[in-house]
């Protein structure tokens, strides 16, 4: 018999029922190291004080009026994203494949309105992970996300992630964009490298096309910078975000340039939860926190710290683990051994990972977690790979 949930996820058997920072304490009384933080999204852990404040004070006032009607935090949201990046104007979802759904659309528009109609082709690459709505899972293209749901929305173009004389070649007189995530996530933790976003910013603006960056997982200070991209010094023209954002509150936005946006006119968008007062209070909350320069220096440092610590986990665990990858605290251990068998080991050691692609476990912590965390981190999951090598 189907079970009440609908069944889409093979879930571990772990029942949270609360957490505190990096620490989550399941229905036994059991507590759990986790290095998953959600999926990226508790980018300051569990139970913030500040983002616990701002939900409840919120949520004491007002919870709902719609986009029909102003909402001063959400105003004020938008224009801290704008201050804070490339973007002039930020329109706010409750994910990150709503997010993906209004990029498409934005990036067509544009076209639609400069008066080429015809571009409307979108470059993505092999490996990336755009969401699981109509747009988001032909964006990634992979059969695993599409088989057996009828017709795709057309107009993407699947390409080899790194591949940059393939890129050039595949650009046509109907590319509209390319949309790549600056470090992919569910692919296996594949940063890209700085000079070759240099190269896309580039190649877009030969060919006057948009670059849409999809910043949902490494977005929110994940990487030790607000947006990944800052790392390479260039802009996109479109930023998906979601994830940590909302810090656990559902929670997403897409970040454009006036440019950009200049189709997205009264009437051609809309939702009727984004942005919420709920959602903005706890958004705002996040990113006075995360956008503080000491706190992403903070994050920098840790991420040194445990990347020091992998490193030495990789050397001693050789039968188990083959690197370490990615950037700031969006990290990834390449397995030797089945990447979820050490996931499995993990959970039976007290420590929380996730799996991705390319036999990959990911660790994506709270960007909060403490310098003693990050020695457990390390100590916990030597245990897992030693009860896997045995
Ligand atoms: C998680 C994710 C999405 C989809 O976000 P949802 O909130 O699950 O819809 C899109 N892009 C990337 C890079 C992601 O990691």
């Amino acid at each position: 018999m189907i079970s009440s949930v609908l069944p889409t996820y093979s879930r571990a058997p772990l029942t949270f029922v609360s957490g505190a920072g990096s620490w989550l304490t399941t229905d036994d009384g059991d507590r759990y190291l986790d290095l998953g933080a959600g999926i990226a999204v508790n980018a300051l852990g569990h139970a913030h004080p500040a983002l616990t404040q701002a939900l409840t004070e919120q949520a004491g006032q007002l919870w709902h009026t719609s986009n029909l009607y102003n909402i001063p935090a959400q105003t004020a949201l938008a224009d801290k994203l704008v201050d804070l990046t490339f973007a002039d104007t930020v329109f706010f979802t409750n994910s990150g494949t709503e997010a993906c759904e209004l990029a498409v659309k934005m990036a067509r528009k544009y076209f639609y309105d400069a008066g080429a109609p015809e571009r409307v082709d979108i470059i993505t690459f092999d490996g990336s992970f755009h969401g699981r709505s109509a747009a988001g899972i032909a964006a990634a293209g992979s059969e695993k996300m599409t088989k057996g749901f009828g017709p795709i929305l057309g107009g993407f173009t699947h390409l080899a992630f790194g591949d940059h004389d393939t890129l050039t070649a595949a650009i046509t007189d109907t590319t509209a964009a390319i949309l790549i995530e600056p470090v992919q996530g569910e692919g296996g933790i594949r940063p890209v490298p700085d000079h070759c976003l240099k190269g896309l910013r580039d190649l877009c603006d030969t060919n006057g096309i948009l670059l849409i960056m999809d910043e949902v997982q490494c977005g929110v200070g994940r990487t030790g910078k607000l947006f990944a991209h800052e790392w390479s010094g260039i802009t996109p023209d479109i930023m998906m975000v979601a994830k940590g954002i909302g810090g656990g509150f559902p929670l997403g936005c897409v970040l454009a340039t006036e440019h950009a946006a200049s189709g997205m006119t009264a009437g051609t968008h809309g939702s009727t939860y984004g942005g919420n007062p709920l959602a903005c209070a706890v958004g705002n909350a996040v990113i006075d926190i995360v956008s503080a320069p000491e706190f992403l220096d903070d994050v920098n440092r840790k991420a040194g710290l445990l990347r020091q610590r992998l490193e030495g986990l990789v050397a001693n665990q050789a039968d188990v683990f083959e690197e370490v990858r990615g950037s700031g605290l969006m990290l990834g251990l390449k397995c030797k051994a089945t990447n979820m068998d050490v996931v499995n080991a993990g959970y039976a050691n007290g420590v929380i990972t996730v799996p991705a692609a390319d036999n990959v476990i990911r660790l994506l912590p709270a960007l909060n977690l403490t310098d003693d965390d990050i020695v457990q981190a390390a100590s916990l999951l030597d245990a897992a790979a030693s009860s896997l090598s045995q």
